[in-house]
């Protein structure tokens, strides 16, 4: 869905209101608990989520990622060190919340994203089904998670469910600086033109506070859009962006960051060809699995 600047995958921000997120803040715990909505997937609209279930244990069903070995049966299994992610952390944020279709006062507060305004979250978009982002989001990070720590990697994630609200967008950022990560990911899936196509990885524009994680995070985008496209079958965007890449100066999730990240669109759920593709527990895990052979690549690649 396009969002309120008319601009499919922008998220606006309202100058001024300062009073409205110092107030937010000065709620306290209960507001760190409430969530932001970091990109630019577009509101929902009035309609709530339709009902989304998932398998408890999707990735118990998965195929294992390593081919069979050809070393004996008794050999040990590798150390942990020998694991690609051996001592690495890795960041996940998936995008918006469950809960955020009923809590519009709480998620449209506004907080510093770093260059202006922008609400604590959104609800995130649907498919016209009414198939939420939020679900496909969260779906895409358990897979994510379970690929990660199978490699050996620690995973921090922004939230583990999908009933809750938020947090906002600021402080998805800040748990994951504070994890020290050393590289993250921002899932999402974009409300844009329903006749625009394919994926967008979003990456950040120096600011000061990510200044120092430019260059390694365009160097993760090239590998996240590389690993799309060898491991999914969505296309690069065809309505935003410049071969599936596109620059962003009004995200805090990208504005605030202090380790390597991007923010993805994995697909536009507006668009039925893509939406047929993204509610698909197959479709979250071949995204879940390339973004993995991203974060080994661009990690390996950092030494
Ligand atoms: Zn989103």
């Amino acid at each position: 869905m396009t969002d309120r600047t008319g601009r499919p995958g922008f998220h606006p921000f309202t100058r001024g209101g300062t009073g409205s997120a110092r107030s937010l803040w000065l709620a306290g715990g209960a507001l760190a608990l409430c969530g932001l909505a970091v990109c630019g997937c577009g509101p929902a609209g009035a309609a709530g989520p339709a009902s989304a279930s998932r398998s408890p244990s999707r990735a118990a069903t998965r195929p294992a990622a390593s081919p069979p070995s050809a070393a004996p049966s008794a050999s040990p299994s590798p150390s942990p060190a020998a694991l690609p992610l051996a001592g690495k952390i890795v960041g996940i944020d998936p995008g918006h919340n469950g809960g955020n279709f009923n809590a519009a006062s709480t998620i449209g507060q506004e907080i510093w994203n770093g260059t202006g305004w922008e609400t604590c979250d959104t609800s995130g978009t649907t498919t016209e089904s009414g198939y939420t982002e939020a679900q496909f989001n969260f779906n895409v990070a358990l897979d994510l998670r379970a690929d990660l720590r199978r490699d050996g990697a620690r995973v921090v994630m922004t939230r583990t469910s999908n009933d809750g609200v938020g947090p906002c967008v600021n402080t998805r950022s800040q748990i994951i600086n504070n994890s020290r990560a050393n590289v993250a990911v921002d899932i999402h899936a974009d409300g844009g033109p329903v006749s625009g196509r394919g994926f967008t990885v979003l990456e950040p524009v120096a600011d000061g506070p990510n200044d120092h994680v430019i260059a390694a995070s365009e160097q993760f985008g090239a590998d996240v859009r590389q690993a799309m496209l060898a491991g999914t079958s969505m296309p690069e965007s065809d309505y935003i962006g410049t071969d599936g890449i596109l620059p962003r100066d009004d995200l805090a999730g990208l504005n605030l960051t202090t380790v390597p990240k991007v923010l993805i669109e994995c697909g536009n759920m507006r668009n039925a060809t893509d939406a047929q593709m993204l509610v698909t527990a197959r479709f979250q895990a071949r995204v879940a699995r390339a973004l993995t052979a991203a974060i080994v690549r661009f990690l390996g690649g950092q030494g």
